[in-house]
């Protein structure tokens, strides 16, 4: 599917709010392609359809997820928003014709990140945190220097805020953000 097609969808399906943010996804994530030389239009493609399932309701996230046959984990039961990422790496497929591994799994990790990610996973994970239309928040301007020259450390660093906050937000926190924080953390090590 084209571009224009694709935006005239996303349009259709998100708030005038998530749709900026979606613009601004997608060439945060071509400019870190650019810095990391990873392939710039997958990553176009998948900062720009990361969110695409974001704004159906709480209740149709799960209920959708469960009519498509996802793997839902006790966290995203719990706050099937969560949920968001794995359904938007479907409808990714089904709705707009994307076929590529490597823009799927982008997508479906964005908001927990994993181990071991694969380099457009880290470029969609950060670039959905940095883009330039998210309201400054703590360090906010010490990641995007971080993104741009040591990406691990970004995601470190970015974890480790997500999980400080959600501690003291709510106690529905997914294993998988906290594996992935574990991991970066012990990767990085004395970097750190
Ligand atoms: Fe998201
Ligand atoms: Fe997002």
């Amino acid at each position: 599917m084209e571009r224009k097609e694709m935006l005239e969808k996303l349009k259709g399906k998100l708030s005038d709010k998530r749709f900026v943010h979606s613009i601004g996804v997608e060439y945060t994530a071509a400019c870190l392609a650019m810095t990391y030389k990873a392939d710039l239009q997958k990553a176009r493609i998948a900062g720009l359809l990361h969110d695409c399932a974001k704004c159906l309701t709480t209740e149709e996230k799960l209920k959708k997820a469960e009519k498509f046959g996802l793997n839902i984990n006790k966290s995203e039961r719990q706050d099937p928003e969560l949920l968001h990422g794995k359904l938007g790496a479907y409808y990714a497929k089904i709705k707009y014709g994307v076929t590529d591994k490597e823009i799927l799994d982008a997508i479906t990790y964005h908001t927990t990140g994993r181990p071991e990610m694969t380099l457009m996973d880290k470029i969609i994970f950060v670039a959905d945190y940095i883009e330039p239309n998210r309201k400054i928040i703590k360090e906010l301007p010490e990641i995007r220097q971080e993104a741009f020259t040591d990406i691990d450390k970004a995601i470190v660093h970015i974890l480790k805020n997500t999980l400080d906050f959600l501690r003291e937000k709510t106690d529905i926190i997914d294993e998988m953000t906290e594996k992935t924080y574990i991991y970066y953390l012990n990767l990085l090590g004395d970097k750190l």
